[in-house]
């Protein structure tokens, strides 16, 4: 099932879930697949994402799914509907 993450605290809590995050980049015009124990993945790391901040700023949306093939359709429908790139973060990518 997918969920949506407004907020840092959410992802933080899914950190030992075993899963998959949909990282959505209105500035860069970007979609990045992530496992949520990606460092880049990480609200509390300083170059992980911040889902309460890209919220308040409308500069993103972030998807956390169990299943990688339903974090994967929802990575490609997003990218597919607003002209963004669809990337496999590299770091995490297994
Ligand atoms: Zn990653």
């Amino acid at each position: 099932m997918l969920t949506e993450i407004v907020t840092d605290e959410q992802l933080i809590d899914l950190y030992t879930t075993p899963g998959y995050l949909v990282a959505v980049d209105y500035p860069k015009k970007e979609v990045k697949l992530h496992t949520v124990d990606c460092m880049l993945a990480d609200p509390i790391s300083s170059v992980g994402v911040k889902p309460s901040k890209a919220r308040e700023n409308k500069t993103g949306e972030f998807w956390f799914s169990e299943s990688r093939d339903e974090s994967n359709s929802k990575a490609e429908k997003i990218a597919k509907k607003n002209g963004y790139t669809y990337t496999i973060c590299p770091i995490c990518n297994r």
